[in-house]
């Protein structure tokens, strides 16, 4: 049996280890478009802003390693340039060759939205979509006085952190109202304070055009002019689609359409990871949902299905962590905004708590819960200190379908330094029985 996987990141390195483990006979070959696989474009901001000196680090293992220890046929420098039923071709060495294969798998991941303005193309305007360009990146900012962020989803958060760790002065332009724009505006004001110790933040604004010479020195919004000698664009990813189109169907996102057990419109052929469209959860509804975590799952399932085995793929509840200097911000679920948007009647909560005991020195957490009128959770949102753990609480209750009673009787663990008696998630819970009539 042959295998071509499309894509060495997450999800096809996930699934080819899966099929040789599961059928180590079978031929299992990758086609990578650039020299790395098992990349970790999520260590991306943390290469560039010097916690990680050398990119390779952010290979989980290097192209050998597959082929040694896993048997994997690994092509690196081999982009797969069109698709056809039983075959791909792949630009390789300069030419072009084609393999044959019984089971395809798409695992082709996403690509930055561009902005689609003039003078994008000046020299020193880029976008961070893999390893390759976070080393353009690094380079440039470590000559950059002023660096512009366009955007400030968590890609844009998270490289005005780095960009800004470097010394160097950062400017981020967001047309939308706040920053990290998936979070409903309480949470985001917590965002936003601190981001406004740093970095210069302009919210509601439109970048209009890139200007400069040689390369850029301007960018240009709709209310002012900001100079500049590194432009970075991050206002989100589309699902890299390209060579599955008119081949496999794509859902509602645009992302390829996928069931549980990651099977594409057509006969032995598959899709996973952030090429791929999968359920939310929380709505049960087709979602696209382009991060790390599930990428890897999406792959994991694909390869034992793949390998003629049977596992189902249940979704994700898009479950996210990120920070901005020493603020943890996470979220699970849905939020209001989203919430109200999918059609739900929603309650919700937001507190501000101690994350220790009272006579302790501890951090301060700012938590907003989400649910619908019948008590069912839907989201849970947090910025402060010890964060994490509570989204990963949050995240396993999501998962099972839990209401407000679930959240409340939970029963979270306490002890003084780091915990509270009645802990935040606690306590958000119970300001939701007051709404929702539970005494
Ligand atoms: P990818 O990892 O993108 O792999 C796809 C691979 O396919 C690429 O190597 C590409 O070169 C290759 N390819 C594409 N087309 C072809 C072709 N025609 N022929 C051959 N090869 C091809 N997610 C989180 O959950 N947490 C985070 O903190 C986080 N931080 C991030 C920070 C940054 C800066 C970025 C860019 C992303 C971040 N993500 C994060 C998202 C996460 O990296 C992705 O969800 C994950 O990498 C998806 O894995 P994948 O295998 O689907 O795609």
């Amino acid at each position: 049996m042959k295998v071509a996987v499309i894509g060495g990141g997450a999800a096809g390195m996930s699934a080819a280890s899966r099929i040789k483990a599961l059928r180590p006979n079978w031929e299992v070959m990758v086609f990578e478009k650039s020299s790395f696989v098992s990349h970790a474009p999520c260590g991306i901001p943390f290469y560039i802003g010097g916690a990680v000196d050398e990119f390779e680090e952010l290979c989980a293992y290097d192209v050998d390693y597959f082929r040694r220890e896993r048997g994997i046929d690994v092509h690196t420098n081999s982009k797969v340039i069109s698709v056809d039923d039983g075959s791909v071709t792949v630009e390789e060495n300069g030419k072009e060759s084609v393999y044959e294969w019984d089971r395809l798998l798409f695992a082709t991941g996403s690509r930055a939205q561009r902005l689609n303005v003039d003078g994008e193309n000046l020299d020193g305007v880029l976008y961070v979509d893999d390893i390759e360009s976070a080393q353009r990146v690094k380079i440039d900012a470590i000559e950059a006085e002023n660096v512009v962020i366009v955007g400030s989803g968590y890609i844009g958060v998270e490289m005005a952190n780095a960009i800004s760790r470097l010394g160097k002065k950062v400017t981020v332009i967001e047309v939308r109202e706040r920053p990290l724009p998936e979070y409903d505006a309480e949470i985001a004001a917590i965002i936003k304070s601190e981001m406004e110790k740093f970095v210069d933040l302009r919210l509601s604004e439109r970048v209009a055009a890139f200007d400069g010479q040689d390369c850029v020195e301007r960018v240009i919004t709709n209310k002012s002019e900001y100079r500049c000698d590194l432009a970075i664009v991050a206002v989100g990813v589309l699902p890299n689609t390209a060579i599955a189109e008119g081949f496999v169907d794509l859902g509602r996102s645009g992302a390829i359409k996928t069931n549980s057990r990651m099977e594409t419109s057509r006969e032995n052929v598959y899709a996973a990871g952030d090429c791929a469209e999968s359920v939310n959860v929380v709505t049960g509804r087709e979602d696209w949902i382009p991060l790390a975590a599930p990428a890897n799952k999406m792959g994991y399932v694909a390869g034992v299905n793949m390998a003629g085995l049977e596992l189902h793929y249940p979704g994700s509840l898009k479950s996210q962590l990120t920070g901005f200097k020493g603020l943890e911000i996470g979220k699970a679920g849905l939020s209001e905004n989203e919430a109200l948007r999918e059609g739900y009647e929603v309650v919700s909560a937001f507190i501000t708590s101690r994350t220790s005991a009272r006579y302790l020195p501890g951090g301060l957490i700012h938590l907003k819960v989400v649910a619908d009128r019948s008590g069912k959770l839907l989201g849970v949102q947090a910025a402060g200190n010890d964060v994490a753990m509570r989204i990963y609480a949050a995240s396993a209750l999501l998962y099972n379908g839990a209401d407000v009673k679930d959240l409340f009787f939970t029963d979270f663990p306490y002890y003084p330094p780091i915990s509270r008696v009645w802990d935040p998630l606690v306590v958000a819970a119970r300001n939701l029985f007051r709404k929702l009539g539970i005494p």
